[in-house]
């Protein structure tokens, strides 16, 4: 390095202002262990002391410890510096090496640039760097580019090492739970037997059940918990027990290092965004298909399977794969749920799905997220028919054109406050910078010598400036208003095509993605969540805004099918002097009709009869048919199964055969039973069950 007379460079009225250190290592592993280098960065408050600062103006900033240097995103200590320098607080920026500042070209040359605007010097172990001047700017660009072609060429070093490294074998990596580096630094099982046991219990299970959901349900069942070895940070080593997910299964089937094989690059990931731009996503990972794995060699170290066992498996996952690959979940389908895809449980939250009854023709909105990863019971599921149609509903109501009308009404109003604010702001941040003006002039009028007065008025004038800046920001941070519907012409083409939207709509010409699409503009998701009679729907409004409706819960098959208690009623009433087909008759005069919606016959009412506990009428004496005989003396067939210690299946069947002496009012009513004394004495059988069976049997 060159060596400078860096004394001169160094003037008073960087002396009156703050001296920023700045420190930063890129990782967090450099943090930890590489202290020399933080403790040499932390030596810079010497050095500024040396140059002259008083220690209280001296401010060191460390926010960005393990944040990389490639670019000023995620960075807010860079960020506080900018801004210190910006705002003419700064006098010095100290660093160990002043390319380290930043690794990015753009970084570094907007940072020179403020400093050179703002009379801030940039000052490192090796020299004072003023950018106010050219060949100062000049050295501090040719050192930034410098850094970054070392950081390019450092970066590519490091990896054809990696990459020689990993053809070889030799570069390690986390191994999955079950295997461990031992001393010699090669793979080996894991020492912890319950661990291993555990990976061999899911590897066995898949090789007999069908399923990797069956080896959670497995687990589930018996409620095992699964291993996981703590890799990096304070708790190194350290093995935490956890109930075992669908995705840990498939992750450990999928894992080609169980196998004992080597393998480097089955995934890649690749960033979306460009350097120093701020990233929305944070790079895109992918899974490399096992024939484009770039480096796999079997049989590296020992394994819990063999190699065929580990292909076995991959087709088998493969052949239990239902989704095809193009069908992804999210994308729009042509079946007839409306919701598919926003809908949302309303118990647990979690994103429900969707199941096809009756042919694909209902829907049913399922929560069996637990159900899949975990083994667990299904959260709630419903019926998705009349769902749809209320949400459908509530969509053409939102596009009602009377609505509309009253909702544009609103945006205009709510558009006229908008410009009265915004000409209030307007206002103040003009008469911010008028007192920041008078502020300038106030500075500039005072005379040199006067170096107190001087910097009470550049104070209060660094403070207007702050402020202007405030308000600028507060302006640029308030909601913007979309004003697109104000437009008198836009309002008339929208209101008109409302008015046809409810027609379009229910066409069955229209394909159901275009409505789910037309959905998806207007709706969020909709949160579902059962009652015991009804169904809540939350529907969340793009705008935020929320829309709660209920719908009955539809009835279960058998409910539907269940008779009009007034039936039952009915039938109650008529029995005590009716036969069953008179009251058949009448209910069908009367226009009864059955639970299955079909009219009344003779078979109908009795079953209803017994189902329902309702006595018969017996036309010869109705009021004596207490006890369990009649007025004429004979029992019912109840009373006679009890005498004689047989089922009553047993006393139909033998007065059918007229082994007994029975009579019936019509087919399929109650049995009326002659019992004598020989009768009972010559049919009784003894207690013991199974033998009665037998000899009733033999019987016949
Ligand atoms: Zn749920």
């Amino acid at each position: 390095m060159m060596t400078q007379s860096f004394v001169p460079k160094v003037r008073p009225d960087h002396l009156d202002r703050l001296a920023h250190i700045y420190v930063r290592q890129s990782t967090m592993i450099q943090v930890r262990e590489n202290t020399a280098s933080t403790a040499r960065q932390y030596d810079l408050v010497g050095r500024a002391r040396d140059l002259g600062w008083l220690p209280e103006r001296i401010q060191v900033i460390d926010q960005d410890q393990g944040h990389s240097g490639a670019s000023a995103v995620g960075r807010d200590g860079f960020q506080h510096l900018v801004a210190q320098v910006g705002l003419g607080r700064s006098g010095a920026v100290l660093s160990l090496e002043a390319s380290r500042l930043a690794r990015s070209c753009s970084d570094w040359y907007r940072l020179i640039e403020i400093c050179a605007l703002t009379d801030t010097l940039v000052i490192d172990e090796d020299g004072v760097y003023d950018p106010t001047q050219y060949s100062d700017r000049l050295l501090l660009g040719f050192l930034g580019t410098m850094s970054e072609a070392e950081l390019h060429l450092l970066r590519s070093r490091l990896l054809g090492g990696k990459l020689k490294k990993a053809s070889s074998g030799q570069l390690r990596f986390r191994p999955p739970t079950g295997l461990v580096y031992d001393p010699e630094r090669r793979i080996v099982f894991d020492p912890d037997e319950q661990v291993q046991q555990a990976i061999r219990l899911v590897l066995d299970l898949f090789d007999q059940s069908p399923s990797a959901l069956a080896v959670v349900q497995h687990f589930a069942d018996h409620h095992l918990q699964f291993p996981t070895r703590l890799w990096g940070g304070s708790r190194h080593g350290q093995v935490i027990w956890r109930p075992l997910s669908h995705s840990r299964v498939l992750a450990i089937l999928h894992n080609p290092q169980y196998a004992g094989a080597y393998v480097y690059g089955r995934t890649k990931t690749r960033l979306l965004c460009l350097p120093g731009e701020e990233p929305r996503v944070k790079g895109r990972t992918r899974q490399v298909r096992p024939e484009d794995w770039p480096f796999l060699i079997p049989g590296h170290h020992p394994g819990y399977i063999t190699w065929d066992q580990f292909q076995q498996n991959q087709r088998r996952l493969d052949d239990n794969r239902t989704l095809p690959d193009e069908d992804r979940r999210g994308a729009l389908r042509e079946g007839v749920a409306l919701l598919q895809g926003i809908v949302r449980c309303g118990r647990c939250g979690r994103r429900m799905s969707v199941r096809y009854l009756k042919n694909g023709s209902v829907p049913s909105y399922e929560c069996n997220s637990v159900h899949t990863h975990y083994a667990g019971k299904t959260c709630q599921s419903m019926r998705g028919d009349e769902i749809d149609a209320a949400v459908a509903q509530a969509l053409l109501e939102a596009l009602r054109p009377a609505q509309l009308e009253v909702s544009m009404a609103a945006i205009d109003q709510v558009a006229a406050h908008a410009r009265q604010l915004d000409h209030q702001w307007q206002l103040t941040l003009e008469r911010a910078r008028y007192e920041a003006e008078l502020a300038r002039r106030r500075f500039m009028g005072v005379e040199p010598e006067n170096r107190l007065v001087g910097r009470t008025l550049e104070r209060e004038w660094n403070e207007r400036l702050a402020e202007i800046e405030r308000i600028e920001r507060d302006v640029t941070l308030r909601p913007t208003l979309t004003s697109r519907l104000v437009h008198p012409e836009e309002r008339r083409r929208v209101l008109a095509l409302a008015q046809d939207l409810s027609k379009v709509w229910h066409a069955p010409a229209t394909p159901q993605t275009a409505r789910k699409q037309l959905l998806g503009y207007l709706i969020k998701d909709v949160t579902l969540c059962r009652g015991d009679t009804t169904i809540q729907l939350a529907i969340r409004w793009q705008t935020e805004a929320c829309t709660v409706l209920e719908v009955p819960r539809p009835k279960r098959s058998y409910e539907a099918r269940r008779t009009n208690p007034a039936v039952v009623a009915r039938v109650k009433l008529l029995a005590q002097d009716h036969t069953d087909h008179q009251i058949a008759t009448l209910l069908d005069q009367e226009g009864y009709r059955s639970g299955t919606g079909s009219r009344f016959t003779q078979n109908i009412v009795t079953q209803l009869r017994y189902s329902y506990s309702i006595m018969s009428y017996c036309p010869e004496a109705p009021a004596a048919c207490a006890g369990g005989y009649r007025a004429d003396g004979r029992c019912s067939a109840k009373t006679a199964a009890e005498m004689l210690n047989v089922n009553v299946s047993t006393i139909a069947d033998w007065c059918q055969s007229g082994s007994l002496d029975g009579i019936q009012s019509a087919p399929y009513a109650p049995w009326w039973i002659k019992l004598t004394p020989e009768i009972i004495v010559g049919l009784r059988k003894p207690t013991r069950r199974t033998w009665s069976r037998q000899s009733v049997s033999s019987e016949k």
